[in-house]
């Protein structure tokens, strides 16, 4: 749950100081997908930004009384790599207890910006887990140039920064296996750039080995009439294609497979498939 303008590709070119200077979209795009998960049947979890839930203090109780789930995605919307412990924890446990304030429910899981938990920012398992958060939503198990850990499982499983560290169930995001490789098919830019029969295969591959099939999707990417902003050529394509056809085709998606369920109502067949999975370390002790 976040603004078009507080998306990486805006980062450096829209500074936080004005924010205030572009139209909120956020109510707009949050009711068609409200609607659209009534219709088709679907609760969803709902990753808030703290300076959206602050901005709009009436949106994550609507989700929790539609029976959805509020969840975290820490709070002005900075990659981890541009952070410090300090900030990071400073960043998630602010907005999370605002959003617990605003729904009198507990928040138990985070989605980092951009994907942003990686090797690099590996610091960030302990900050998450020392802040009470039961699950976390940010690893995706792809190779991409700013991004991803292609190595890690792509089923719930045990997370750690080092041997002997705190853990935190791990939930990854939707990847199609083809040729020892994952491909990110859960959603964003790939989503709607890319066929949909590949987020349809990844899905049919997921239950065929028992895994979830968790996908993601922004608000902004259902509102086709979003103020343009000036974005460099790459930021352009990957944030304005296929927008008007998004609506139709999640929902074509939805309807094929059933069960669309909160990350947080599941979480007992998590925890069963993570110890199966086991434990996964983000930084390998190198040897002598
Ligand atoms: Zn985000």
């Amino acid at each position: 749950m976040e603004e078009y303008f507080q998306i990486e590709a805006a980062y450096g070119l829209i500074g936080r100081e004005r924010w205030g200077d572009w139209p909120s979209r956020v109510r707009r795009n949050m009711d068609l997908l409200l609607e659209l998960f009534d219709r088709t049947g679907c609760r969803a979890t709902f990753f808030f930004l703290g300076s959206v839930a602050e901005q709009h203090p009436d949106l994550a109780r609507r989700c929790v009384d539609l029976g959805h789930e509020v969840a975290s995605h820490g709070s002005m919307h900075d990659r981890l790599h541009r952070m410090t412990p300090e900030t990071l924890r400073q960043d998630v446990t602010g907005s999370k207890r605002l959003l617990e304030d605003q729904t009198g429910k507990a928040v138990r899981g985070y989605r980092s910006p951009s994907w942003s938990l990686t090797r690099e920012t590996a610091w960030g398992v302990e900050v998450l887990a020392e802040a009470g958060f039961e699950y976390d939503a940010s690893v995706y198990p792809v190779r991409h140039p700013s991004y991803g850990v292609p190595d890690a499982p792509d089923r719930p499983y045990y997370l750690q920064s080092v041997e002997g560290g705190a853990r935190i169930l791990e939930i990854p995001p939707l990847t199609l296996r083809v040729m020892n490789r994952n491909l990110p098919v859960a959603g964003g830019g790939y989503f709607r750039v890319l066929p949909k029969s590949l987020m349809m295969r990844g899905l049919s591959q997921a239950a065929a080995h028992g895994r979830p099939g968790v996908l993601y999707f922004h608000p902004w990417e259902f509102d086709p009439d979003m103020p343009r902003m000036p974005l460099n050529m790459r930021g352009r394509l990957r944030t304005y294609t296929g927008l008007k056809s998004a609506e139709v085709r999640l929902e074509k998606v939805l309807r094929s497979f059933g069960g669309w369920a909160t990350i947080g109502g599941q979480m007992n067949r998590f925890e069963d498939l993570a110890k199966k999975t086991g434990v996964f370390t983000l930084r390998r002790q190198a040897a002598g």
